[in-house]
């Protein structure tokens, strides 16, 4: 199987997406977290794209490309992948298009996860990632520093486009170069509305109820 989930920042894809991939045992590929990988390791991908990242602006499309077209050829996703932040331009999504092709693979479905405006910033302002196991959480802010991670007990940090005027330009650039993507794959009939509101198991039970 071969998914795209959409959604703009703060709508659930990360946590979503690892929900996904452990029951149909597909890779998840989530472009984000190859990048912050990248930038951790201080390698030429990470500095070149840390810049970008820190100010909620997008990483240029060839950077991009360049991974997904790595991660094909080395095989990676082969019995099948769910991709979690790609592609996020319309330049992306040709260029996988033709990448997929030449491949003789297709997508199966996209799923875009809607979520109202208000409740993204609440979203994005809470949220906590684990350094230990990459678990994503929410946090209250009476909880701040007491929990550790809900999963492995690790500690929790917020990443830094997580900040609020950081997330705002994050919004924007969603609008203007991302959401264009809902009408593109509507267009190839492979898209399927998911109302991203509600626990983490409504939501996961409403995606599974169209795979
Ligand atoms: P995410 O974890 O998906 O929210 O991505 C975090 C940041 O990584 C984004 O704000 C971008 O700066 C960068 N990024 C991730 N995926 C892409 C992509 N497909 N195209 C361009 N930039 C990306």
């Amino acid at each position: 199987m071969r998914l795209i989930l959409l959604g703009a920042p703060g709508a659930g894809k990360g946590t979503q997406a690892k929900n996904i991939v452990s029951k149909f045992k597909i890779a998840h590929i989530s472009t984000g977290d190859i990048l912050r990988d990248e930038v951790r390791n201080s390698s030429g991908l990470g500095i070149k794209a840390n810049q970008y990242m820190k100010e909620g602006k997008l990483v240029p499309d060839e950077l991009i490309i360049e991974i997904i077209r790595n991660m094909l050829v080395k095989g990676g996703g082969k019995s099948g992948f769910l991709m979690d932040g790609f592609p996020r331009t319309m330049v992306q999504a040709e260029k996988f298009d033709e990448m997929l092709a030449g491949l003789g693979q297709s997508i199966d479905r996209v799923i875009n996860i809607s979520v109202d405006s208000e409740r993204l910033i609440k979203r994005l302002t809470s949220r906590r990632v684990c350094s230990s196991c990459n678990n994503i959480c929410s946090i209250s802010n009476n909880e701040e520093d007491k929990e550790g991670c809900p999963s492995c007990g690790g500690s929790l940090y917020k990443r830094k486009d997580d900040r609020e005027e950081v997330i705002k330009h994050r919004l924007k650039v969603y609008e203007q170069q991302t959401k264009p993507l809902i009408d593109y794959y509507k267009k190839s009939g492979l898209l399927f509305e998911v109302d991203g509101s509600g626990t983490e198991t409504a939501v996961t039970e409403r995606i599974l109820s169209i795979l």
